[in-house]
């Protein structure tokens, strides 16, 4: 899974690269190796939406654009974003990190 520079992949998508290399594994448990591997620092979490998340073997601190169309996400340096005017954390909580997604779809070609 590292093997192949930072990548953004979903628990679907490994199970189904396991299948093809004939690695038999549970998708229960390709999901499970994801979360430990996230506990323990290894990988991050992108939360597209409830049913949907992604698992970036990039650790360093960036932002995503989501393409709607095709279910993918591309990295946005986070020097590229100016995140301002964020409220300070309630009382007793402190801010773990700031994820921005930007999500994008193709325009409809022009009519006329
Ligand atoms: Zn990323």
């Amino acid at each position: 899974m590292f093997a192949k520079g930072n990548r953004h992949i979903s628990a679907e998508m490994l199970f189904e690269e396991a299948n093809q290399a004939k690695v038999s594994v549970s998708l229960a448990t390709v999901y499970n190796t994801l979360n430990q591997f996230t506990e323990a620092g290894l990988l991050r979490q992108v939360a597209i939406n409830s049913s949907k998340s992604y698992f970036d073997t990039n650790n360093a601190e960036h932002h995503h654009y989501y393409l709607e169309d095709s279910h993918e996400l591309m990295d946005i340096p986070s020097a590229d974003v100016a995140v301002g005017e964020i409220p300070g954390p309630p009382a007793g909580y402190e801010i773990v990190r700031v994820d921005v997604v930007v999500r994008l779809r193709r325009k409809e070609p022009a009519r006329r």
